[in-house]
């Protein structure tokens, strides 16, 4: 009898937990093979991100490898750009450029989500998102080389411009890019022998609503908003960009804030295969009943960011795009996966939000575990004991990282190897630096399912050339 195949899409919070389950599923290991495509071949906790782009953690802690965590699971790397839901099919393409062909029995999507963009003009060539390695890398060494070419000018507009950084978006990334960003430059600023006498770096953290962390329980947002003012970041409820330029940005209030960095945190989107995929979705999610199946495809199913969930715990919304919900969706797709194959029984998603937590940099956070609301030391050692828990991985390498940080000064050099061409905001994967060149187009699948990537387009090449126009300033 041939073993029946389950193609899971994305390894992030949600594939990740299918995989793991499937993988130690008694009944099914030895009749199913467990295939995750992946374009990395590493799981990245994304809660830790704001902590590699101010330099507390080396980019390898927050990238937990697939192979020696899954070892159960055939990992392919490559993206996937194509469904045949009819032919029970997926086409991919490799990071060299070959492209590939799975079938399927079963199909799990959790391709996750990517930086949303709004119609403000210059954001697109302007601003620098948030939502990868290669993101946080970019954003590490700007900030560095910012300080650095502040302390060598003489022209004190240039020094002011360079020393001032804005953040949009009070969310929990924008308020930790922040809040940690804003110690990070300090420290810089500190050992300088010509900054540390002029005014200290400038933080604006803007976000439309009225509060920081506006979608979480106020008593966060209010923990939140002090640290951050405590600490000298200038938070702006209410407000907004207008416009962004090379050399600064347009509030809504008509004032110019002139800054060469502008980092985007207003959110993100579903990724856009979703959309490919052809199937109902509601704001861009694929919608799936409470049993993460897609209507109408019994044989289909998708967790996480990518999917509306129905929240069986507030009538009538979605399951809010979380790392917490993700991964949960993720196990009760493997389970219901498995029933659909013949083993056990399925269940509808339910999870009651078990509250949440949002390092501030230093010892500080605010976390709100089992809705019990905590700030300071308390908080600062819930959210680290959290994310120890919660990472599948690199435990030990994260937690020595940590008290490398405690005791020693942070490493402030910048290796400038990922450019800002590199990580457009603009872009459908976060999680690859950009080579102008190559396209993320494939061809067509061709030949017999399941071939192997074997093709590269002609221009695909593994180098990365800026484009024409070379570095944005931004
Ligand atoms: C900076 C930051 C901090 C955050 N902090 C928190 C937090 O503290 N707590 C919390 O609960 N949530 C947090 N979140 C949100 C949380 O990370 C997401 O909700 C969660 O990652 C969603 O999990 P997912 O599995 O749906 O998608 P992801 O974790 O994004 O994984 C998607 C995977 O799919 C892959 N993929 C995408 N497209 C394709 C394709 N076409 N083919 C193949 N693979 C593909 C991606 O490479 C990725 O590996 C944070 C998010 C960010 C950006």
């Amino acid at each position: 009898m041939s073993r029946s195949r389950v193609v899971i899409v994305g390894a992030g919070f949600a594939g990740y937990q299918a995989a793991r389950a499937l993988s130690h599923h008694r009944g099914l290991r030895e009749e199913a093979e467990i295939v995750l495509i992946n374009p990395t071949d590493y799981f990245l906790y994304l809660p830790l991100l704001p902590q590699v782009s101010s330099g507390v953690l080396e980019p390898r802690r927050v990238a937990v490898s697939l192979p020696s965590t899954l070892p159960g699971v055939r990992l392919v790397l490559g993206e996937v750009n194509g469904v045949d839901l009819d032919g029970r099919g997926v086409s991919f393409t490799d990071p060299e450029g070959g492209a590939g062909h799975l079938s399927y029995d079963r199909l799990l999507l959790t391709v996750g989500s990517v930086n949303k963009l709004l119609p403000i003009p210059g954001v697109a060539e302007h601003a620098h998102g948030f939502r990868g390695i290669p993101e946080a890398l970019y954003l590490r060494d700007h900030i560095t080389r910012q300080i650095e070419l502040a302390g060598g000018t003489e022209d004190p507009e240039e020094c002011a411009s360079r020393c001032t950084f804005v953040v949009v978006g009070a969310g929990y990334t924008g308020t930790e890019v922040a809040a940690q960003g804003k110690l990070y430059t300090d420290t810089l600023v500190k050992r300088h022998r010509v900054l540390r006498y002029r005014d200290p770096p400038r933080w604006l953290l803007l976000d439309i609503a009225e509060r920081v962390l506006p979608e979480l329980d106020p008593r966060l947002s209010r923990t939140a908003d002090r640290v951050l003012r405590r600490r000298g970041v200038e938070v702006r409820t209410g407000r907004s960009v207008k416009e962004a330029t090379s050399d600064g940005v347009l509030l809504d209030t008509g004032e110019h804030v002139a800054t060469r960095s502008l980092i985007w945190c207003v959110g993100v989107r579903p990724d856009p295969l979703v959309d490919e995929v052809g199937l109902p979705a509601e704001k861009g999610r694929l919608v799936v009943g409470p049993d993460l199946v897609v209507p109408g495809r019994p044989e289909v199913f998708a967790a996480g960011d990518a999917a509306a969930v129905p929240d069986r715990t507030r009538p009538g919304s979605y399951t809010p795009m979380t790392a917490q919900h993700a991964g949960r969706q993720g196990k009760t797709a493997a389970r219901n996966i498995a029933a659909s194959l013949g083993h056990g029984s399925a269940r509808p998603y339910q999870h009651h939000d078990l509250g949440f937590t949002v390092d501030l940099g230093g010892v500080q956070a605010a976390a709100n575990p089992l809705r019990v609301p905590l700030s300071g030391i308390a908080a600062g050692a819930v959210t680290r004991g959290y994310h120890l828990m919660a990472m599948p991985g690199n435990r030990i390498r994260v937690a020595a990282d940590w008290l490398l940080d405690a005791l020693l000064p942070r490493q402030a050099v910048q290796l400038g190897l990922v450019r800002a061409y590199a990580v457009p905001l603009d872009t459908s994967a976060p999680e690859l630096p950009r080579n102008p060149e190559a396209t993320r187009t494939a061809p067509p699948p061709t030949g017999p399912a399941d071939n192997p990537p074997e093709s590269k387009p002609p221009h695909s090449t593994s180098s990365d050339r800026p484009p024409a126009n070379g570095e944005s300033p931004s």
